[in-house]
């Protein structure tokens, strides 16, 4: 028996649990394209002349928000839009996504600067993982990420930085923080709606977005993107959260919306008991900093410490 679209009368691709809606692909495309250019709007707004960045791997998220984002720029005149990738030094796994988002660039004419952790770091990931440490490789991965997207940011005058992150990974780090009593890091998630001196304020538009529904958007719309699993994501400590959020949306769908709003909804609160604090500049490398040494230097000295040894 064919299934037809709640809308219209075509043959439904998909079904959306949360809502109770079966979509052909066409009312499947305005319906995730209509809540993404909603979050673009919500998440601030983008003056003449600001220039916008999407970091971007070549794998699915990024690759998507780099087609709505181009969408929705490339209609205004005075924004430019380009796209930062970082390199972690993965062999077998990045350098094949770098050659799909240089695809994608390419494609729609969108400038790509590439970084590395090499050049910005000193060390690949492949080199950190020759090393025996307490914490994960993605823990090291994660800060020196960051890192190298807001410095090149900042360099490349950008006035925005656009990530891939979707609502299966919001609702992941809100659930992880909160289990984690981190509550002065829920505060500070993306998107950033304050602006702080040294800091490139990040924006998710696709925060509200299921990573499934992610997938079928890249492949209605036919866009290519790297779909390999990184060799260390296996020892990410994120991945007991997925199970757990999978589980209750599975059981009661709509929880991982229900996770974001609930958050949404006490973040004015957070902002006021933690108030974004005075940052200051790392003794050693000088960027933006709340201790004495950044994160990323006090890693990076232990990864060199663990390697010479
Ligand atoms: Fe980096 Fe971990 Fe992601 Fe691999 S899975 S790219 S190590 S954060």
């Amino acid at each position: 028996m064919t299934i037809v679209c709640s809308k219209c009368n075509k043959e439904a691709i998909t079904y959306i649990r949360y809502n109770g809606t079966h979509l052909c692909s066409e009312h499947f495309i305005s319906y995730f394209e209509k809540r993404v250019k909603k979050n673009i709007k919500k998440q601030g707004r983008t003056p003449d002349g600001a220039k916008i960045a999407v970091a971007l791997s070549g794998g699915k998220d990024s690759t998507v928000v780099l087609h709505i984002a181009h969408d929705v720029y490339s209609k205004r005149k005075n924004v430019e839009l380009i796209t930062i990738t970082v390199d972690e030094g993965i062999q077998g796994y990045r350098d094949k996504s770098i050659k799909i988002a240089e695809k994608n660039c390419k494609k729609l004419g969108v400038e790509q600067k590439i970084v590395s952790f090499k050049k910005l770091i000193g060390v690949t990931m492949d080199e950190i993982s020759q090393g025996d440490y307490d914490i994960g490789q993605c823990s090291f991965c994660g800060v020196f990420r960051r890192f190298c997207l807001n410095k090149v940011a900042k360099e490349l005058k950008v006035d925005r930085l656009i990530t891939g992150h979707n609502l299966d990974d919001m609702s992941q780090s809100i659930l992880m923080n909160f289990v984690n009593g981190d509550i002065e890091k829920l505060a500070r998630l993306a998107p950033h709606i304050k602006i702080k001196t040294g800091l490139v304020p990040r924006m998710v538009p696709l925060s509200v977005i299921p990573e499934k529904e992610n997938a079928l958007y890249a492949y209605v719309k036919n866009i290519e993107f790297y779909d390999g699993e990184c060799p260390y994501s296996h020892v990410a400590r994120r991945g007991v959260f997925q199970d757990i959020i999978y589980d209750l949306e599975e059981k009661k769908p709509g929880t991982r919306h229900s996770i974001l709003t609930s958050y949404e909804k006490i973040r004015d609160l957070l902002m006021i008991k933690y108030p974004p604090v005075e940052l200051t500049r790392c003794e050693k490398c000088g960027e933006p900093s709340s201790q004495r040494i950044c994160k990323t230097c006090a890693l990076r000295e232990m990864v060199s410490k663990k390697l010479k040894k």
